[in-house]
């Protein structure tokens, strides 16, 4: 279950951000992709344990699901699913380029004090 060392990943940059704004984190958003290997149930469970004792204590985790995107060579069209697939929808083609779905980021942390994005950077 790597899920626990991605929390403490993410805990560790969202104890920065708060610490850089000395503020005391609120919650935090994180985009998740099925292609990223992360189960969002299981982060959703570690991230408690994770964040005990530390200043992160009682921040809540909200998790976005990212569809997995896929480009079709053949037809040009663009497939979108949850679930794995392996074929374009329009055309049934195998010769896909994955867009997204690896997604694995911070999409925002809310900080006591201010709202405040925590970006790509
Ligand atoms: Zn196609």
């Amino acid at each position: 279950m790597h899920e626990f060392s991605i929390a403490r990943s993410i805990a560790h940059q969202l104890a920065e951000v708060a610490q850089e704004h000395q503020a005391k984190l609120l919650s935090a958003t994180v985009a998740i992709g099925p292609l990223s290997t992360v189960v969002p149930e299981l982060l959703r469970e570690a991230w408690p344990y994770v964040i005990k004792g530390t200043d992160l204590e009682g921040a809540a985790l909200h998790i976005e699901r990212v569809p997995v995107r896929a480009r079709c060579n053949e037809c040009g069209a663009t497939t979108e699913g949850y679930d794995p697939f392996v074929k374009c929808r329009e055309c049934g083609s195998l010769n896909l380029s994955i867009e997204s779905g690896f997604e694995l980021q911070i999409l925002s942390a809310e900080l006591a004090d201010s709202a405040e994005e925590a970006g790509n950077s």
